[in-house]
């Protein structure tokens, strides 16, 4: 058979400590094929080979969360949102992988979001949600701002543009979890400054290689520690035009 995804398990156990139920395995399966097959109309990814599909989006997702994997997070069934989630990365693997959280997943183009609906209906996905929308909106809007535990970015912009997405929709104590590839000092000195502004602190910067190609991979860690001034996130468009 064709386009069979990898199965990985000595390398999920050896670097997340955990690995795919049959189940889940099912359900990442199936979640390449439908990418494969929804490549054809829309625009959704270059990552089509299947051991870099299992690397660069499934690995890659879960990486991000490997502190959520183990089994004394708190909270135990956490809301996350993950902004500009395009074909479902890394919100659709994390709802696979983390079946008592409850995930968002944003995005502000509608045809990736009508993809992604009938994705969760095949996966019978019930703990994901989607939304046609933009972070500096759902930012202000009551029922959003405030509302979650952990919010998820990748390759959505500029790491304080990103910040400014995620932090006003964090509760108090929250976490934004900001996928990167390269990352150096300088950036965390411009990045440590945005954080403040947004009533955020940068926790935790892990550096690692992704397992089977060696691509070096950064995850910054911010926490919320204060109050998210109202003017944040600022008007659409203005936060990727003048990043703070
Ligand atoms: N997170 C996915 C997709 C990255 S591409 C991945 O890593 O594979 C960036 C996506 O962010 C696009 O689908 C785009 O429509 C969306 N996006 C960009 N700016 C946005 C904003 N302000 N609010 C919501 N979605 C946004």
């Amino acid at each position: 058979m064709t386009n069979l995804l990898p199965e990985m398990a000595e390398i999920w156990q050896q670097t997340l400590n955990w690995k795919p139920t049959v189940q889940q395995q099912r359900q990442f399966q199936r979640l390449y094929e439908l990418i494969l097959e929804g490549n054809r109309q829309l625009n959704l990814t270059r990552i089509t080979d299947p051991q870099e599909f299992w690397e660069k989006h499934l690995w890659d997702s879960l990486r991000g969360i490997a502190p959520l994997l183990s089994a004394n997070f708190s909270p135990a069934s956490p809301t996350l949102i993950d902004i500009g989630t395009g074909a479902g990365f890394p919100g659709v693997p994390v709802a696979i992988t983390l079946p008592n959280c409850t995930i968002t997943l944003v995005d502000s183009t509608r045809k990736k979001i009508t993809f992604l609906d009938n994705i969760l209906t095949e996966l019978a996905l019930t703990n994901a949600k989607t939304l046609v929308s933009r972070a500096e909106e759902i930012g202000q809007h009551s029922q959003h701002r405030l509302a979650y535990d952990i919010a998820l970015i990748r390759a959505v912009g500029a790491a304080s543009v990103c910040a400014e997405y995620t932090l006003p929709l964090l509760k108090q104590g929250g976490l934004a979890i900001i996928y990167r590839g390269n990352w150096t000092e300088d950036e965390t000195t411009v990045l440590e400054k945005a954080v403040s502004e947004l009533g955020g602190v940068i926790e935790l910067i892990e550096k690692f290689t992704t397992p089977l190609s060696d691509s070096i991979r950064h995850c910054l860690y911010v926490r919320k520690v204060a109050n998210t001034p109202a003017n944040f996130p600022r008007a659409v468009g203005v936060p990727s035009q003048k990043p703070l």
